[in-house]
This record gives structure tokens, C-alpha cells and sequence, in this order.
């Protein structure tokens, strides 16, 4: 279980982050209830987690 994300995770924010694969920088809903995917190369992104979005990428800024 890696736990890079310091941002916290508030519910109804989008997020701006960028794919550790192909650097392309993308907006993924907070709080996603599926699986969220690089659009660029298909790396996942987000994946759910009970409610909350699990956040695998690199968080660059949280949108309000
Ligand atoms: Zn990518």
C-alpha cells in the first residue's frame, strides 16, 4: 500500500495531477467512485476505495 498523497482528500474536489508515466497532466474528480485513467497512456490514476478515490498519481494542485 504506497502513500504518497500529503494532500488531504476532501469530498467534491477535483484534482489536479499528473500521470507518473507519461507526465501528462490531467483533472480526476476527488472523491471518483471508478477507476480513473490516464487518457494519454491508460496508466490508472484513481482508483475507489471505499467511498473515497485512492489518488496514485502525483497530486499538483487541489482544485476547489
Ligand atoms: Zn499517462
Amino acid at each position: 500500500m504506497v502513500k504518497e498523497a500529503k494532500v488531504p482528500m476532501p469530498k467534491s474536489r477535483f484534482l489536479k495531477v499528473k500521470c507518473p508515466k507519461c507526465k501528462n497532466e490531467q483533472v480526476v474528480f476527488g472523491c471518483a467512485t471508478t477507476t480513473v485513467e490516464c487518457k494519454e497512456c491508460g496508466e490508472k490514476l484513481s482508483v475507489p476505495t471505499g467511498g473515497k478515490s485512492n489518488v496514485i498519481a502525483k497530486v499538483l494542485q487541489v482544485l476547489s
